[in-house]
């Protein structure tokens, strides 16, 4: 038998690491090491409930585990065959044990593509990767496909840049792929910057080499032969497996030269971030690689005409990558047939907030966010009344009841004032107040702002001077309307994505619970 135990940054903080130690130890002790061996894994998703641990191939999922249940489940499940009961899920409204991952609620409607090896695999052993298809996409890209397949195969399947913008994949790298010169790079974007995100994070640390496979895919394709992971320095333990998985790849042969045994070069090294929000914006992000101050430029030129050190250069994000294997290895018309019609596959969103099932979760596009609150979610926490949904992070706008039957995609999340943004979605109740949620966020903005442009390094100032006037009660009608005004002057002549979005949360909150600042205006009946 085999005893996966989630090793994602949530179960280590409640002791994972522990009971992975103390299980090894029972097992010595009992001298049932022949029966049973324990592989840590990524993040099964389901941070609510953990520790989690699944037992394989008996397809038994145990929640809340703590070190001293470690001696049971030795005793119990592996030398006798008992189930644990009192490990398993309960379902909250029934009061049912589920005992199996694809019976529960929380994972019914899921599909886990870009995560599918997250809780599956230990990501430290690229022989479990290499088990599961990995690197099998790559062979097949460098044995049977010349670079136009690959990006046709790309184009055709319709992936969108997860990292926010929803940019078509394969036409960034088509615009690459067709630049002159021989130098080129591909760097994927690791810098998570969203309060409450964690989806990439999650992926790199359960599924470093799915990352590193998609870049050399993405090299091969545009031509490059050098790829870098620009990660936030915050994230030790993404840091980590990703260095110990591009190390095992090049001792197979699977990054350097001549891999596997073709003409094709490519190798992969990473530059650490110091945790600025704006050098997720690929110009910013492209002038830190380069060791200079983390500043968007003016674009054009693009970084597909003119990026890293000047050359050509294809930005992705983790996610994006994470989709190129499946797409590569089932084909474009798999991919193409999930989703909605401008917005295939599926999307990782880190789900937080007022909500009763917290975690990581992947849904094909289309569907609702009802169905993600309360299908997925376990809707409210302590039976309270849902207020609003934030998507997109800092850059987002609010949802409220009356648009939770909106199927996600990207252009329908925009058609409703919000943004698809990289997946943080954060759950609001009746307890919460919408000032105070515009005012954080106006917070972070503000703090994130790189200075280089006068509307967005005042006016996101003077803002939130406003809104915590606003918010003291000390605010009068004229300041509602310079925070209006404010509002629009800054989206509309910031340079970058950072000021043009920062108003939004301002915005839908004012559109969509302008009682809520009237009852604080000091000068309203
Ligand atoms: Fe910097 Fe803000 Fe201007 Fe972007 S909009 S360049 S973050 S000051």
């Amino acid at each position: 038998k085999k005893i996966l135990i989630c090793a994602g940054t949530g179960c280590l903080a409640s002791e994972s690491e522990k009971l992975l130690e103390i299980l090894n130890h029972v097992i010595k002790a009992r001298k049932c090491g022949d029966k049973v061996k324990v592989v840590k894994t990524g993040c099964f998703g389901f941070c609510e409930q953990g520790p989690i641990l699944k037992i394989e191939p008996d397809d038994v999922f145990y929640v809340r585990v703590v070190p001293k249940d470690a001696r049971t489940i030795i005793d119990d499940h592996i030398i006798q065959g008992k189930i644990v009961e009192r490990l398993l899920y309960e379902e909250p409204t029934s009061n049912k044990r589920i005992e199996k991952q694809e019976d529960m609620p929380f994972y019914k409607k899921q599909m886990r593509l870009a995560i599918r090896n997250c809780g599956l695999i230990n990501p430290e052993d690229v022989y479990e990767y290499i088990e599961h298809e990995g690197y099998s996409a790559l062979g097949k890209v460098l044995t049977e496909m010349t670079q136009y397949s690959v990006i046709d195969e790309i184009k055709k399947s319709g992936l969108r840049g997860r990292g926010g913008g929803g940019f078509p994949t394969g036409l960034k790298w088509e615009i690459t792929k067709n630049q002159h010169g021989n130098t080129k790079f591909i760097i994927c974007n690791a810098d998570e910057g969203d309060p409450g995100a964690f989806m990439d994070r999650s992926i790199l640390e359960g599924d470093p080499h799915g990352v590193i496979e998609a870049m050399a895919i993405g090299g091969y394709a545009i031509g490059a032969h050098k790829g870098i992971v620009y990660i936030r320095a915050e994230y030790p333990m993404a840091i980590s497996r990703l260095n110990s998985a591009i190390i095992q790849a090049r001792d197979l042969g699977l990054l350097g030269e001549n891999i596997l045994g073709t003409d094709f070069n490519f190798d992969i090294e990473f530059k650490l971030g110091a945790g600025a929000f704006v050098c997720g914006e690929e110009t910013a992000l492209i002038n830190s690689c380069e060791g200079k101050r983390g500043e968007p430029n003016y674009k054009p030129p693009y970084p597909a005409e003119e990026g890293y050190w000047g050359y050509p250069t294809c930005v992705n994000n983790v996610e994006t990558f994470a989709n190129i294997p499946p797409i590569i290895l089932q084909g474009s018309t798999w991919f193409s047939s999930i989703g909605t019609e401008k917005s295939r596959g599926t999307k990782v969103f880190a789900l937080a907030g007022k909500i009763n099932n917290v975690g990581l979760v992947e849904v094909p596009m289309g569907t609702t966010l009802r169905e993600i609150i309360y299908d997925i979610g376990g809707g409210i926490q302590e039976g309270h009344q849902f207020k609003a949904v934030q998507t997109g992070g800092p850059s987002g706008g609010v949802i409220t009841e009356k648009d939770l039957d909106t199927p996600i995609d990207y252009d329908n999340l925009l058609g409703i004032g919000s943004m698809m943004g990289s997946g943080g979605m954060i759950v609001l109740d009746d307890r919460d107040s919408m000032v105070n949620m515009a005012k954080f966020y106006l917070q972070f903005t503000m703090d994130e702002s790189c200075g280089r442009c006068t509307p967005c390094r005042i006016g996101t100032k003077r803002m939130y001077e406003l809104l915590v006037k606003i918010s003291n009660g000390e605010g009068t009608m004229a300041d509602i309307d310079a925070l209006k005004q404010l509002s629009y002057m800054v989206k509309n002549s910031s340079l970058c994505g950072l000021g043009q979005t920062a108003p939004n949360p301002v915005i839908s909150t004012m559109k969509y619970f302008w009682d809520e600042y009237m009852e604080l205006i000091k000068d309203v009946d």
